[in-house]
């Protein structure tokens, strides 16, 4: 079977690899789905992420579904072969001071699928803990299973942000994970919700996702615009989602008095400013948001439901062979390309 391995700084190599094994407590998967996130841009583009990196190819992917084709000695009753399942890419110890509290994603011992030194899931088979599989209903696509990760994160952030009926709610950053934080902010009953990116075609998206305002930063201080709109107040809510440099201090002038700021995007560079002045002054939450924690599911049932349209976020689709090009076309933005789906059982 064949593997996607990132070597470096825009450079990654399709090779064969052997199969695995399902060990005690593990399924065989062939993998299905596979998005490509904004962190695993990070190390395309960068060679690291938040500073973390690895001498060693390491295949990425942690937004992915697949099938069980074997499962491995005491994988639980509810799993069978055949069956369509998410793969959660955390597998928390269940036992350090934060699991115990409930608080998996901040787990001291977790390992984490596709981040370095764990190989992910941009492959035609992986094994992986049963525990962290998901079984999906036929009304979710493999592609929108592979979603439920992202709209996982949104689901954490915007639990974070808490807004509530009649608020107004800004989203900077219409990438997947900002177009999710506006859908979600619509469902969640916000007044206006305002999105703001720089390309016309993830504003389009951001429309059909919910949002009332579209700023395209092009055109739009987008401060200025925001308190524009609420006549000089700023937005209860405002979600950080893209890569934060300007972005978080964005939110923080754009938010209204006691209003909250939740970060959901990466830095490039590790660090970012916030105007002191104005975040004391206005007595601002800055909440942090760290992937995601007992999300799935909520996310299926919204899913199911079809109150979020996960298909449409994964249109851009290629095979395991040209996953090299579904990297390229993600870092250069190009037209339609929001989450670039690879197809592992594509042929290619
Ligand atoms: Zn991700
Ligand atoms: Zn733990």
């Amino acid at each position: 079977m064949q593997a996607a391995f990132f070597h470096g700084v825009r450079d990654i190599r399709v090779r064969e690899v052997s199969d695995a094994e399902p060990q005690r407590g593990e399924v065989l998967l062939d993998v299905t789905a596979v998005g490509i996130c904004g962190s695993d841009l990070h190390t395309y583009l960068l060679g690291n992420i938040g500073g973390v990196s690895s001498a060693d190819p390491i295949v990425l992917g942690h937004e992915a579904s697949g099938v069980i084709i074997a499962l491995g000695a005491d994988a639980p009753s509810t799993l069978r072969v055949g069956q369509r399942v998410a793969i959660d890419p955390a597998t928390p110890c269940l036992a350090c001071e934060f699991c115990q509290h409930g608080q998996h994603h901040l787990c001291t011992n977790l390992q984490f699928m596709g981040y370095f030194p764990q190989h992910g899931a941009l492959q035609q088979r992986m094994v992986h803990p049963a525990r962290s599989v998901v079984p999906v209903p036929e009304g979710i696509s493999d592609v929108g299973a592979a979603m439920l990760e992202p709209l996982g994160v949104a689901l954490h952030a915007a639990r974070l942000g808490a807004v509530r009926h009649g608020e107004d709610v800004l989203v900077i950053g219409c990438g997947t994970i900002g177009l999710l934080c506006v859908r979600l902010a619509r469902l969640a009953g916000a007044r206006r919700v305002i999105a703001v990116d720089r390309y016309a075609w993830r504003l389009d998206m951001a429309a059909n996702f919910g949002a009332d305002h579209c700023l395209n930063i092009a055109q739009d201080d987008p401060v200025q615009a925001v308190l524009r709109l609420t006549n000089k107040r700023g937005v209860d809510v405002a979600f950080e989602a893209a890569w934060v440099t300007d972005t978080a201090n964005q939110c923080a002038l754009a938010a209204c008095n006691g209003g909250r700021v939740i970060i959901v995007g990466i830095p490039a560079e590790d660090e970012f400013t916030l105007q002191a002045s104005v975040v004391r002054r206005k007595e601002l939450t800055i909440i942090y948001s760290r992937r995601m924690n007992h999300t799935y599911e909520a996310s299926i049932a919204l899913a199911a439901r079809g109150l979020i349209d996960l298909d449409a976020l994964g249109q851009f689709q290629m095979p395991l062979a040209r996953a090299a090009q579904a990297f390229e076309s993600a870092a250069e933005y190009h037209s339609g390309v929001l989450r670039a789906m690879v197809l592992p059982q594509m042929k290619g």
